[in-house]
């Protein structure tokens, strides 16, 4: 039996070793943790690789969303709209700047539904986000149109998505603000917490880096309650030499995508996402491979017994169902999905071999019939 976990986290080090430690130790070497060169550095290269004007460090990816809303204007008791299927960072942002996150339904490609987006709206509403989920960018002609017909600003959660694009426009390019997450096991992952904001606005730039220091302004004086929430520049450092792998990984990731395809297209009780190249406007960079599996439970606990490791993104809830946080959505698709989501093994270090292994052990679940329940 083959051991495949879904996500080896040493694998992370192992992969490019030697350049870590000597980032490592040059960093170090130089006293340089805050706000030094390599942050400097990696900022260039992430708006360069973005195509956008400004790329600000910050701490995590939920800062950066955070960050990003209040740069870009949401001020208390806005209301933003936010998919119902996604991390419950995009809506605590917008809890965390005053506003209220109103919740929207997912169509079949698991991103925002832009009908159930557009009814949503109120005349509280100042934003929408929507969430670039699994590597993949939403149909931003729809939602921008929506956007620019009600005056809202669109602050973008691709913190899944990034060098993903639509139309030949990368991730986090579409609106005002755009927000990335390098959490160990994103498809750039740092070795902790890291985020980062894109903009090609001078002034919510400028914000942004106040925010995230205190507040500080460029003299150093204090122009408004702010964070401590700065990209570490150890982090920064070992970011710039993950950076230069950075296509070489999507790649594989693509390469796993369409193997997957290949291999579990013929089964009924299965919906997968588009394999890579299926559609013209859409470039994907599969931070996972999200199926819809019917009987997913039963299948999630056979390929654990086969040794595959799989994962129910937030643990199978959609956010409304946290009832704690007193949010209500009226999202049947999210609802009903919730029963069949389900992630694959997806990151550069699963090889052709466990692609097959998981996927005839995917077909010989479905081969055996329907379980007894
Ligand atoms: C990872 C993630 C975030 C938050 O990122 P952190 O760096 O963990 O704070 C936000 N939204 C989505 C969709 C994510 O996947």
């Amino acid at each position: 039996m083959k051991k495949i976990p879904f996500f080896d986290y040493p694998a992370l080090f192992r992969l490019y070793e030697a350049e870590f430690v000597e980032a490592f130790r040059n960093a170090s070497g130089r006293g340089a943790f805050i706000m030094q060169k390599d942050l400097d550095d990696f900022e260039r290269t992430l708006a360069e690789y973005t195509g956008a004007k400004h790329a600000i460090g910050v701490a995590d990816g939920t800062m950066a969303l955070l960050i990003g809303l209040r740069s870009a204007g949401i001020r208390p008791g806005d209301e933003v709209l936010v998919p119902s299927h996604t991390f419950v960072a995009s809506a605590a942002a917008a809890h965390h700047a005053g506003a209220v996150p109103v919740l929207v339904d997912c169509g079949p490609d698991h991103l925002m539904d832009v009908a159930s987006a557009e009814k949503a709206i109120t005349n509280r509403t100042s934003a929408i986000m929507p969430v670039q989920l699994n590597g993949r960018v939403a149909n931003m002609d729809a939602i921008c149109e929506v956007a620019a017909k009600h005056g809202l600003k669109v602050i973008e959660d691709s913190c899944q998505a990034l060098g993903a694009k639509f139309r030949g426009k990368q991730a986090g390019r579409f609106g005002a603000v755009g927000a990335f997450s390098f959490y160990p096991s994103k498809t750039l992952g740092c070795f902790g917490d890291g985020g980062a904001i894109i903009t090609d606005d001078d002034s919510i730039a400028d914000n942004a880096r106040m925010l995230r220091d205190h507040g500080r302004g460029k003299s150093g004086k204090v122009e408004a309650w702010g964070y401590n929430s700065r990209l570490d520049n150890i982090q920064a450092a070992l970011l710039n030499v993950k950076f230069r792998y950075y296509d070489k990984e999507v790649e594989r990731r693509r390469s796993i995508a369409r193997q997957y395809h290949e291999r579990l297209k013929t089964i009924e009780k299965l919906r997968l996402p588009p394999p890579p190249d299926s559609e013209p406007d859409h470039y994907d960079i599969f931070q996972n491979y999200e199926i819809e599996a019917e009987d997913r439970d039963e299948l999630k606990a056979y390929l654990q017994d086969r040794g595959v490791g799989t994962i129910i993104q937030w643990g199978g809830y959609t956010i409304h169902q946290f009832e704690k946080l007193g949010l209500s959505g009226n999202v049947p698709y999210t609802e009903s999905m919730t029963q069949r989501y389900l992630l694959l093994p997806m990151n550069v270090s699963v090889d052709d071999e466990a692609v097959a292994y998981i996927s005839s052990a995917i077909a010989e679940f479905y081969r055996r019939g329907t379980p007894e329940r």
